[in-house]
């Protein structure tokens, strides 16, 4: 067994952040298995270095250790390798079309917009897909996914009707997540995906890119996410509870604790006393007045 904590380091460590990482430490430990840190740091409009040292920082003061440190931007060469595959295999095609042109179309369910995979067909350039400057898609077969995770969360779909046929390199030639995740997680040899619930959406999508590039599934779990106030409505929690502000008040075990009993543990909770079936199913609130409260 081969697990993931897959961050993106586009901002502060925060406490959702926090609890994915050690949700997934926990089960990896409690099954004998080895835990990954993978470093998403392909978005180089939004990451910042300062991130990646920051996480592994305050990783290491929760007291979680992981046995392989990947840094996403080191595995150009194998993305690069797997768009050469899926372009010999006539799946690649570059899209023109903007974020604008599919507003007000079918929402997808990530809530999105849905593409309707409106330039399938086209092809690449004579110089291939490093010669487009457009957004690079990939044609998934257009099946339906069945799909239940390790906690019953129905993730089945059509994805290339339901979501539409996914980004894989961006205009700025930026590989897009979509891809990274799928030969990342193969390349790594993980089994067991545990990650947050805004990311569940897109499973049934990467099992095809995985069915393309000739890779096994492995087995996915999603877990609640912890949200804030956002005006008169609840949103994915972001910057506004940073690590700093975390650092600064709780040590390392304190912090620890508060995010066990969040996720329905012990605060004490160690590997051979966590319990998936007292992790909440819903999503919770975080907040700081004087300290870290999540209701
Ligand atoms: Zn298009």
């Amino acid at each position: 067994m081969k697990s993931r904590f897959a961050p993106s380091t586009t901002g502060e460590a925060h406490p959702g952040t926090l609890l994915s990482a050690l949700l997934v430490w926990l089960d990896a430990r409690q099954r004998g298995g080895r835990a990954v840190l993978r470093l998403e740091d392909l978005d180089r409009t939004r990451v910042k270095p300062a991130w990646s040292t920051e996480l592994v920082a305050a990783l290491e003061y929760l007291g979680l250790d992981w046995d392989e440190t990947v840094v996403q931007s080191g595995r150009a060469a194998a993305h690069e390798a797997a768009l050469d595959r899926l372009a010999a295999a006539g799946q690649l095609y570059p899209c023109t079309c903007s974020r604008a042109d599919r507003a007000g179309g079918r929402r997808a369910p990530d809530g999105g917009w849905a593409y309707e995979n409106t330039c399938r067909g086209t092809p690449l350039p004579p110089g291939g897909w490093r010669a487009v400057t457009a957004n690079l898609r990939v044609q998934l077969p257009d099946e339906h996914v069945t799909l239940v995770d390790a906690g019953g969360l129905d993730l089945s779909q059509t994805p290339a009707r339901d979501m539409g046929d996914p980004i894989v390199r961006r205009r700025d030639g930026v590989i897009a997540y979509q891809l990274a995740v799928v030969v990342d997680d193969a390349d790594g040899g993980i089994t067991d995906v545990v990650r947050g619930r805004d990311i569940a959406p897109s499973t049934a999508t990467q099992v095809l890119l995985q069915r393309l590039l000739g890779y096994p599934t492995p087995t996915y779990r999603h877990h609640f996410l912890l949200l804030e106030p956002h005006g008169d409505k609840l949103a994915k929690l972001h910057g506004s509870i940073p690590f700093s502000t975390l650092r600064a008040r709780y040590t390392g075990d304190e912090l620890r604790a508060l995010l066990a009993v969040a996720a329905g543990q012990p605060p004490d909770v160690t590997p051979a006393t966590f319990d998936w079936a007292r992790v909440p199913a819903h999503d919770r609130v975080a907040r700081w007045t004087d300290g870290l409260a999540i209701e």
